[in-house]
């Protein structure tokens, strides 16, 4: 249930119906379910309520001030990965010891920002980062807690852009190292090491990974422990798929990666933290557009829509797929038509869909891009100078601009031209 259901006809958000805000706000346009969004806080927060836990918003998913602050209201913690992100959950509210700094390459003055600001921890990616955080610490005469992100070398199964945890990506420590360097942060002053952190990728579909994962990091807690490191935290990481695809495999539910998690890492007593950003954003959002024109080719029909792949990059950098559904619910039994979904930007991969099956549109028909809501309107560009899409958050029977279209004045005047040119 991700509150974008129809009714009388109409995909509704919650109880606004998508064509009343496409009305207002113009097309594209992003809406995001707060109602959704707190369900899926909600269903991993109970999921983990058996053991002492953190749930870190993996805030690069979703990072609107709305959402931000939503999550912040349910006592969320914060997952960043920049300094920006890391201003943003600032500014939405989130207190210093519940944001995990993570990202392979913090600059000295992200890292003095969040020491300066407060931090539950950073999240080490390798030994020269190590050092200069230590330096950074010392200089400021203060102690950052941190743990090391190891990379077990699991096969993750997801795509390849997203797999993170195997020895040929470029994240975390491999994990046959980790007795070495933990043992080196215990001689740096500036450091303290008080967990484990672990990421292995995002959209996974499957427990099996995970699982093969915690039992890497259950045994490494086991031996840190007896090398006099005190352990008392594991960061696991996000990660947790959704489904993009209805009718296709379901990915696990959070309870039953919450019980997984229970049974593999439950007797180190440590607490645990986990940073989902997909799952909690993913199907709280659709993108909306608008067909300009139904073209027909030589053997298909193109739908071309004013969304782009400027706005919603996923199908284009990560081949992924988004149900797309129209706004007014077709009759049923209509015979459906397959076409080609595409976008106005003068780039073959500026294309959604190859031969969807879609009841008939015509030019003025809505659509809505479903499991929109994470890396999404983050990813969006305005490429082909075309405006940042407005997003718009929805609960109950109310909506809001939550980030409006900018003019082309506004974009114009962010360029400053030289009086020498
Ligand atoms: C991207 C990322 C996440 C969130 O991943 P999801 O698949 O969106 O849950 C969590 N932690 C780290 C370190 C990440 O890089």
């Amino acid at each position: 249930m991700d509150h974008f259901l129809y009714r009388n006809g109409a995909l509704h958000a919650e109880d606004v119906p998508l064509a009343e805000i496409a009305a207002a706000v113009g097309t594209p346009f992003y809406c995001y379910s707060s109602a959704t969004l707190v369900r899926h806080f909600k269903a991993f927060d109970e999921a983990l309520a058996g053991m002492d836990h953190l749930i870190c918003y993996a805030m690069k998913a979703a990072s609107n001030q709305a959402i931000l602050t939503l999550m912040a209201g349910l006592g969320a913690g914060m997952d960043v990965v920049s300094g920006g992100e890391y201003a943003r959950a600032k500014a939405a509210g989130v207190p210093g010891d519940r944001i995990v700094f993570s990202g392979v390459g913090k600059t000295r003055d992200e890292m003095r920002m969040a020491l300066s600001g407060g931090v539950r921890q950073f999240n080490l990616e390798s030994e020269p980062e190590m050092e200069v955080l230590n330096a950074v610490a010392l200089e400021m005469g203060v102690v950052a807690p941190v743990t090391v992100r190891v990379n077990p070398d699991v096969d993750a199964r997801t795509h390849a852009k997203i797999a993170t945890g195997k020895s040929e990506n470029k994240f975390g420590i491999p994990i046959t190292r980790a007795r070495e360097v933990y043992a080196r942060i215990a001689r740096m002053p500036g450091l303290k090491a008080i967990g484990i952190d672990v990421h292995i990728g995002s959209q996974l579909t499957d427990l099996e990974p995970y699982r093969q994962a915690f039992a890497k990091v259950a045994e490494l807690t086991e031996v840190l422990r007896a090398d006099g490191h005190e352990i008392i935290r594991l960061d696991l990481g996000g990660g947790l798929g959704i489904p993009y695809e209805r009718g296709n495999t379901a990915p696990p539910l959070p309870h039953e990666y919450g019980a997984m998690v229970q049974e593999m890492l439950g007797h180190t007593g440590c607490e645990i933290e986990i940073e989902p950003g997909r799952l909690i954003a993913g199907n709280a959002g659709v993108m909306v557009s608008e067909v300009i024109y139904v073209k027909q080719g030589e053997g298909r029909d193109f739908l071309i829509i004013d969304g782009a792949m400027n706005d919603l990059i996923r199908p284009a950098m990560y081949d992924a797929h988004h149900d797309i559904v129209p706004v007014i619910e077709p009759a049923p039994g209509v015979e459906q038509q397959p076409y080609d979904i595409v976008g106005p930007v003068c780039e073959s991969g500026d294309t959604f869909a190859k031969q969807r099956m879609m009841a008939p549109l015509a030019a003025g028909d809505l659509v809505a891009f479903r499991s929109a809501g994470a890396y999404g309107a983050v990813m969006s560009s305005e490429y082909n100078t075309r405006p940042l899409i407005p997003e718009v958050l929805v609960q109950g029977d109310q909506f809001a601009v939550i980030r409006k279209r900018p003019s082309f004045e506004e974009i114009i005047n962010r360029d400053t031209v030289p009086e020498w040119v």
